[in-house]
């Protein structure tokens, strides 16, 4: 089955064909700088081992509809595309970031699906509208395909009250539906499902702890391959510490800054998601940069380091404590596939709960699945590539066959 999964932004369009039983990439695309004076668009058909395979277009794409014109125009060329037609999709997949209460599985799309994403929009203004655009497009363009949307929300639809409610009026959740909700759900249950296969039992038989580490940040408490916690809450914002993103403050910070330094409510919200963060602490959001920082002696990149990896382990330890037995911890995304310092620093200080890192496999970058803890570790720690797109494109072939 060829599926082609689309993640729409407000001003980019990132897609990708599959073929879900090999589980090849077909082509990798970017559409970027939509609505801007002037778009691009980087289209890589695989295999790549001509230049032709990859087509980079520099030109006015005003809108989604546009750049998805584009995209397939070059996807489906019956000269040079992959594919001779567009008929040869079978099937759409859709990032959707959220799908609040109304949403815990991927989900075949409808009006009534549309409508119910469009009643999430005040949860995600910036993502759910861009998402919706895409699938309109889409629909447009293949009336014929079924179309999947896949919900950053979704896995977290099973974690329970006492973790997902916070201790606010209660009218707050009854009315706006003020709660925990959690995100990356796709690429925790993918990781989560890929350790599980490694360990060689299935997902609802592990409890395990699964660590996101991109320039946004999650951990996932996972029991019986069910999550049960997650560190971000109402909006991506809370948790760890992230690249531009504070994570966890003191929540009178906000009433703080507007009585001592006179700051609106928006401005102190885009320095939480925007200012804060690694950036916030020492100036630079890639981690990449601030090893390098330290390696010079800044001591400010040194405590961003601190505090970052301090709160990772901090939560890695609060789910040890939510799941009793922990099975597995697995580390992924940017950081977490390549920062071994970060990965070691995250877990060190464990040993006590049976988490043991053998350093020199710690050491490794591996674009596989590798295992970075001792074989006499209670705790199995791997490092497994996460890969959002494949975990779309299988859930979706998985609700059209169903
Ligand atoms: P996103 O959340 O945007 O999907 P990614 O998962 O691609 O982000 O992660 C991006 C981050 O990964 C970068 O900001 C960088 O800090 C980190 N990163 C990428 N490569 C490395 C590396 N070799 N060593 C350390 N950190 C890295």
């Amino acid at each position: 089955m060829k599926v082609l999964v689309i993640n729409s932004g407000s001003s980019s369009i990132k897609y990708q064909l599959l073929d879900t039983e090999t589980e090849a990439v077909m082509v990798n695309g970017l559409v970027e700088r939509i609505g801007e004076e002037v778009g691009d668009l980087k289209n890589k058909a695989y295999p790549d081992t001509d230049d032709e395979a990859v087509t980079k277009l520099h030109q006015s794409i005003p809108d989604h509809t546009t750049g998805m014109r584009l995209a397939i125009d070059l996807i489906c060329d019956p000269e040079k595309g992959v594919l001779k037609d567009k008929s040869e999709i079978d099937a759409i997949g859709h990032r959707v970031v959220h799908g609040g209460e109304a949403f815990n599985q991927p989900t075949l799309i409808n009006d009534e699906v549309i409508a119910a994403i469009e009643a999430c929009v005040p949860l995600a203004p910036l993502h759910n509208p861009a998402n919706l655009d895409g699938i309109r497009v889409a629909m447009e363009l293949f009336p014929e395909a079924p179309q999947v949307a896949v919900f950053d929300t979704a896995f977290h639809q099973t974690i329970p009250a006492h973790a997902y409610m916070y201790a606010l009026p209660y009218e707050l959740y009854e009315k706006d539906r003020v709660r925990r909700y959690g995100f990356h759900g796709t690429s925790h249950k993918f990781v989560a499902g890929e350790l599980a296969a490694q360990i060689g039992k299935p997902a609802d038989e592990l409890n395990m702890i699964t660590v996101h580490l991109g320039n946004g940040g999650s951990i996932t408490a996972v029991e019986k391959g069910k999550s049960v916690d997650t560190t971000m809450g109402l909006t991506p914002l809370e948790g760890l510490v992230m690249g531009t993103r504070s994570g966890d403050v003191d929540p009178a910070v906000h009433a703080f800054l507007a009585r001592n330094k006179g700051m609106s409510i928006e401005e102190i919200d885009t320095m939480l998601n925007k200012e804060s963060g690694l950036k916030g602490l020492c100036g630079l959001n890639d981690m990449r940069d601030i090893h390098a920082a330290i390696e010079k002696g800044d001591e400010r990149a040194e405590i961003a380091l601190g505090v970052q990896t301090y709160r990772n382990r901090k939560y890695i330890g609060a789910y040890m404590a939510v799941l009793g037995n922990v099975d597995g911890i697995v580390f992924t995304a940017g950081i977490g596939e390549n920062d071994d310092i970060v990965r070691y620093e995250s877990v060190k200080g464990l040993e006590c709960f049976g988490v043991k890192i053998d350093e020199a496999a710690n050491a490794n970058r591996a674009k596989e699945p590798m295992k970075i803890s001792t074989d006499d570790s209670t705790v199995a720690v791997w490092v497994i590539p996460t890969n959002e797109e494949l975990a779309i494109a299988r859930e979706t072939k998985e609700v059209i066959t169903k």
